[in-house]
């Protein structure tokens, strides 16, 4: 037999010490000692039962929500974790392409600034930089838009010499930023929103187009003529 403070218990012994406080109408400190155990244990065990019933305190935690908080606080660790790795990462490439003159920790405030580093895009981010050493002074026009706004954050720092601007794929300008996703490559929001307007299927008329239809895209004045528009 171990000692009392490292002995482990099944649950249905747990269960059957809870069942008899219960039952007995006995203090707990009673049932512990009738059943050799430490009264600490059982009341943890008793006010744990409790709270799982909902007869907790106010605001304890029945045992659910406790794992369900150990699990959220895992996953904001490791996302932390992500956060900075891709932090790290994107400073690295930012100062591989400016040179020494960039110190490590403007790196990563650039990264920062940048919003270079935030879920999905980030990953996308370092892979795009890991796979092409010019990233940065030879960004593709198909690059991540958070490459678009790294650049901008490294001129504003003052290594515009040492970087390229992606500019929009149609009118050739860097500002506005070309943030949208074109079929061949960047656009600022206001080409992409020329380009989107196409001929209304219907009326001819060429326009931001706004529901599908079997004859193709419709405007929204047609949309609205339709009998089931109004409701
Ligand atoms: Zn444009
Ligand atoms: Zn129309």
């Amino acid at each position: 037999m171990g000692s009392k403070y490292t002995k482990r218990y099944t649950e249905e012994f747990k269960r059957d010490a809870i069942a008899l406080v219960d039952s007995s109408g006995k203090t707990v400190t009673a049932v512990a000692r009738e059943l050799g155990i430490s009264s600490e244990s059982l009341r943890g065990w008793y006010r744990r039962a409790k709270a799982d019933r909902g007869e907790g305190a106010p605001g304890e935690l029945t045992s659910a929500e406790r794992e369900e908080l150990r699990r959220l606080r895992r996953e904001n660790r490791e996302q932390q974790q992500t956060i900075e790795i891709l932090k790290k990462a994107t400073a690295f490439f930012a100062r591989s392409a400016v040179g020494d003159s960039l110190a490590f920790e403007q790196a990563q405030a650039v990264a920062e600034e940048a919003r270079a580093w935030r879920g999905a895009n980030a990953f996308r981010l370092v892979r795009y930089l890991s796979d092409r050493p010019d990233a940065l002074s030879m960004p593709s026009s198909d690059c991540p838009t958070c490459v678009v706004r790294l650049l901008v954050a490294l001129t504003a720092a003052g290594h515009g010499d040492k970087v390229t601007l992606v500019a929009c794929g149609d009118c050739g300008r860097t500002d506005p930023l070309p943030t949208n996703n074109g079929p061949e490559g960047r656009l600022c929001s206001r080409c992409a929103g020329r380009r989107a307007k196409k001929p209304c299927a219907r009326c001819g008329k060429v326009a931001s187009i706004y529901a599908r239809r079997p004859e193709g895209g419709i405007c929204n004045p047609c949309r609205d003529k339709e009998p089931d528009a109004k409701e």
